[in-house]
């Protein structure tokens, strides 16, 4: 059973680096361990059925079949933010980006709670919920990902996101950007507002400038994308400015914070974007607003004031809270990108030493990594990746190798491979 309070000691083995690469690796550390004891007893809580909870909740039956899993969740299914995108350009249908959680619970034996979690009882080791039921749990993985800092904005909140969608959770505010682009007149301006760093999907962004580009050069050929920043650079620059001025000359235009200073005001109803140095109109305004951890995280006192919640990466244990793990979106795994793919990575080595610590055996160092492909058009995309290993000396992760498209690369080919990640993706998180 759970020894409470272990410290995270040092093993080396390999963590969770690619796409049923694990497997492999637990066996081996499992046969280097001592006996272990049962495990038969443990309760595990996994809340959140996102990239991350669905993940660490497989991983933790495969690793060990005889433990007692639950996933909460409050959806009955996911909708996946990867491929949105292109649903907004009016590339794919809504329903691709719907999975549902049968096969995973069923072929798994995942105990699955279809309910909004409403508190963390941190000292009580329960999860409650707003009937006044609670789910006890030997150790907690926390994967709420993302809420929104509606204070961040002067002039957007959720009120003014049904004037100007966001769209960075996939579901109606998917559907609504979609119309309105559909909608939107010919010669109109699209406002693309991104948030300076941390948030969701670093690339994410220039992907959606990228394919609503490409929809509107088919449909609306004299329309324009201008993305306001608060950033002075971003990921990948060079190769979506690239493929902007070859596949849709003088139609996206980028302006940073150096250009326009900070942003000062949103007049969602007028659809104006006020910045300290300018003023722009948009016909469709999109706005991303700054986040932070899911609201459940925050509830319980698991994030700090960066709005994330810090963790030992070598288990993903909160640091401010002993027995709880939080995984994906909502932890501060920096220089980890907010990604489904780091979400599945780090919930491969949560689920690996959650198990370990349950035993009272030791946590390795983990080595992750992270790919994100970005679609430029429906048969062009780009991509780029990140190796990390624990520090002992910084204490925090670090980059090994990274790397990218090259300017030249065959970005076909690289569309080619996006599209068979993502269905061997789907199936390794899902099942
Ligand atoms: C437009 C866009 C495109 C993207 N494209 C890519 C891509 O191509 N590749 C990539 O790797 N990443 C991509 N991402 C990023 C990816 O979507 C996220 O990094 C990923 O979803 C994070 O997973 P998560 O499990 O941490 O959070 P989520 O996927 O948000 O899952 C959290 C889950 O927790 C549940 N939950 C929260 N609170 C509670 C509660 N109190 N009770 C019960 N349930 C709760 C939610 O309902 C949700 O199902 C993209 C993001 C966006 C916005």
């Amino acid at each position: 059973m759970e020894n409470r309070g272990v410290a995270v000691k040092r093993r080396t083995f390999l963590g969770g680096i690619a796409l049923g690469g694990l497997a492999a690796v637990t066996g081996c550390a499992n046969r280097r361990a001592k006996p272990r004891p049962s495990l038969a007893n443990a309760r595990v809580v996994v809340l959140g059925g996102g990239y991350a909870g669905a993940t660490a909740a497989r991983q933790l039956k495969r690793i060990d079949p005889t433990l007692k899993v639950t996933l909460i969740e409050r959806n009955r299914y996911y909708l996946s933010c990867p491929g949105s995108n292109e649903v907004i350009a009016s590339l794919r249908r809504s329903k691709d980006l719907r999975h549902d959680y049968k096969a995973l619970i069923q072929r798994h034996a995942i105990d699955f709670i279809a309910a909004e979690a409403t508190a963390v009882d941190v000292p009580g080791r329960t999860v409650r919920f707003a009937d006044g039921s609670k789910v006890p749990y030997d150790r907690l993985i926390l994967a709420p990902g993302i809420d929104f800092r509606w204070d961040a904005i002067q002039g957007y909140d959720e009120a003014a996101s049904l004037l100007a969608p966001h769209a960075w959770k996939a579901g109606p505010q998917t559907a609504l950007l979609r119309r309105r682009l559909r909608g939107m007149p010919n010669g109109g301006v699209v406002v693309i507002v991104v948030p300076d760093n941390p948030y969701r999907c670093p690339t994410a962004p220039y992907e959606r400038a990228s394919l609503m580009a490409y929809f509107l050069s088919r449909y609306k050929p004299r329309s324009k994308v201008l993305v306001l920043d608060a950033k002075a650079e971003f990921v990948e620059q060079g190769l979506f400015q690239q493929g902007w001025r070859e596949l849709y000359p003088g139609m996206v235009e980028w302006l940073s914070c150096r250009r326009e200073g900070s942003l000062r005001r949103v007049d969602a109803a007028q659809r104006v974007v006020h910045t300290e140095f300018g003023r722009h109109r948009a016909d469709l305004l999109n706005v991303i607003p700054p986040q932070q951890a899911g609201r459940l995280a925050q509830l319980a006192g698991l994030s700090d004031a960066s709005g994330w919640c810090p963790v030992d990466p070598r288990s993903f244990e909160s640091t401010l809270a002993p027995g709880v793990h939080v995984i994906g979106d909502a932890c501060a795994a920096e220089p980890m990108p907010k990604s489904a793919f780091a979400a599945n990575a780090q919930a491969k080595v949560c689920a690996a030493a959650v198990v370990a610590l349950l035993a009272d055996r030791e946590v390795g160092i983990p080595a992750l990594s992270d790919q994100c492909y970005s679609f430029l058009s429906p048969d062009e995309a780009i991509s780029s990746s990140g190796v990390y290993t624990y520090s002992a000396n910084e204490k925090r992760l670090v980059a090994t190798s990274s790397g990218e498209t090259p300017r030249n690369g065959d970005r076909r080919r690289e569309a080619r491979l996006a599209r068979d990640w993502e269905l061997l993706f789907t199936r390794d998180v899902f099942g």
